[in-house]
């Protein structure tokens, strides 16, 4: 879930560790260099390496959206309706999942109170629950999960390549035919992007492609984009050629990553998409000034794997 502005369950740090937070206490984070990558995070240091900075090796919290919760509870519904029989699997019953999920939500992530805390009257949350239920339904008009029988659900992968880079994710759905083809399958809550930044949208795709690659020896057959926002179907099938790129890439990526760790310089990069970033505050390209950098600068060891 990852070129979208929504974000999904592997949209969390990916490293380091940070105390539970309680009503009160201070929040106490212990600051470590990244030792892996996800198509989250890859995709944060190509669009903004301070934003990276921030999340990655900062921490700093963000506020819990609307759009990115609603994005995690359809995730879990259309996860959770395949326990069902496959002839039960129907709008009906996959919106019926919708409350139970959304209770579940909360219980394991308490902050997401914040997001109806000034909501009395409950309206918002009734239409914003309105929403994820119109995304469910159209789930149906681009597939038949009566005829699918997936072999996994929220796969998390992790592979590390011979550079010693690891890199790891979470596969919302991977289909393996009789024949053995394997189709990774990725739900987006958002609207599919126009053809020229498809490219972009495929990047996430392609590394989880090579991760299962990597693991299995085995070149996924199709990649597949499902956009519940505008009922679009994005589809790629892969070759080794297009893998050994990606990895390419990666490694590069990695070794910008290690780089600024390495030095503790980070640069802003500025683009439309600051609107949506939580860290403005502290932004110099907003005025704001960074947190004293955590890692010691200069430390080759402290770039991890
Ligand atoms: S506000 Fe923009 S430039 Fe600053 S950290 Fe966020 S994404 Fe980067």
């Amino acid at each position: 879930m990852e070129t979208s502005t929504e974000t999904g369950p592997d949209s969390g740090p990916e490293s380091g560790s940070e105390s539970d937070p309680t009503p009160g206490a201070e929040r106490v984070v212990t600051a470590v260099a990244p030792t892996s990558l996800s198509p989250s995070r890859a995709s944060d240091f190509m669009q903004c390496p301070l934003l990276y900075r921030f999340r990655v090796i900062d921490k700093l919290p963000e506020k819990p959206s609307e759009a990115a919760t609603r994005g995690t509870l359809v995730h879990a519904v259309l996860e959770r309706l395949f326990d069902v029989p496959a002839g039960e699997r129907t709008a009906p019953q996959a919106k019926s999942l919708i409350p139970g999920q959304w209770d579940r939500l909360r219980e394991s992530r308490p902050e997401l109170g914040e997001l109806f805390a000034d909501d009395a009257e409950g309206e918002r949350m009734t239409r914003w629950l309105g929403e994820a239920e119109r995304l469910v339904e159209r789930w149906f008009t681009l597939e038949d999960p009566t005829r699918l029988e997936p072999a996994e659900r929220e796969l998390f992968v992790e592979a590390e390549l011979d550079s010693g880079l690891k890199l790891r994710g979470i596969i919302d759905r991977v289909d393996v035919a009789p024949t053995g083809e394997v189709r990774i399958v990725d739900y987006k809550t958002g609207k599919a992007p126009r053809p020229e930044y498809a490219e972009g949208a495929l990047f996430q795709m392609k590394f989880y492609a090579l991760v299962v690659w990597r693991l299995k020896g085995v070149v996924p057959r199709r990649l597949q984009l499902v956009y519940l926002g505008s009922g679009d179907v994005i589809t790629y099938d892969p070759v080794i050629e297009d893998l050994e790129r990606v990895e390419r890439k990666l490694h590069a990526l990695w070794e910008a990553i290690r780089s600024a760790t390495e030095s503790g310089e980070w640069r802003p990069r500025p683009t439309k998409l600051c609107g949506w970033c939580d860290h403005q505050a502290v932004c110099p390209e907003f005025g704001g000034t960074p947190p004293p950098y955590p890692l010691r600068i200069g430390a080759p060891e402290s770039a991890g794997a």
